[in-house]
């Protein structure tokens, strides 16, 4: 099955890279309109574990399995986001030819891929990732993938989150998820967009 993104994992980053592609639908954008997402993830985020207190306009005391679901139903209200409970084990291809394959055997292709795996280890076979140490983690032993500074690891492949060498927070992790979705929006429109609504 083909999607035009998939975001292997489902946590901080990666499901807001989704919300964001997804948001551009129902805009009256023809690039955007029939663009379909898949989320693959193996239920290991780092918000299965936290409680927050400090996410800006997330209210206190929620936890991480909280804003897992809330972002979810989101995502839902745009559609056009597929999820799967699965581990990816390989990604080969480029750009509008990637293959994504997973433990169970499924096997997807996708214009574009987005790595959003967190930063205690990658064990995806993947041509042209280079994995090196996280500068920015408190902890040793985290790792991140060398990028082109705008989270570009090779022409289609892009990376988010801790995976991408930014500190453990989650505004920063969801940050660069939406900056992924947005980049990838705007190589579709051929011209900077971003996605804001009004009251
Ligand atoms: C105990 C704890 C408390 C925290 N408290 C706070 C806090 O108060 N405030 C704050 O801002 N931040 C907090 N954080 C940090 C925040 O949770 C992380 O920064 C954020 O979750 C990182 O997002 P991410 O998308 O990079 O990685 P994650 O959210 O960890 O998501 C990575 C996802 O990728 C999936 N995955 C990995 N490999 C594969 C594969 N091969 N195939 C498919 N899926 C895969 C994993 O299962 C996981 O779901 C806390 C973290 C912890 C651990």
């Amino acid at each position: 099955m083909f999607y035009d993104v998939i975001i292997v994992g489902g946590g901080a980053s990666g499901l807001s890279c989704a919300l964001t592609l997804a948001s551009a639908r129902g805009r009256g954008w023809d690039w955007a309109e029939s663009r379909k997402y898949l989320v693959i993830d193996n239920g290991r985020s780092d918000m299965n574990r936290a409680l927050f207190k400090n996410v800006p306009g997330v209210d206190q005391g929620l936890k991480g399995t909280e804003v897992i679901e809330k972002i979810k139903n989101q995502i839902n209200t745009f559609g056009g986001v597929d999820f799967l409970e699965d581990k990816v084990v390989k990604v080969e291809g480029s750009k509008g030819n990637f293959e994504v394959l997973t433990e169970s055997g499924k096997k997807f292709s996708s214009e574009f891929v987005v790595l959003a795996t967190g930063f205690h280890g990658f064990d995806i076979e993947c041509e042209g990732v280079e994995v090196v140490d996280n500068p920015r983690s408190p902890k040793p032993g985290r790792v991140m993938l060398k990028h082109d500074g705008n989270y570009k690891v090779k022409e289609g492949l892009y990376v988010a989150g801790l995976l991408a060498g930014v500190s453990s927070m989650f505004a920063c992790a969801s940050g660069v998820g939406v900056q992924v979705a947005i980049d990838i929006l705007s190589h579709w429109a051929g011209k900077p967009v971003v996605i804001h609504d009004v009251p």
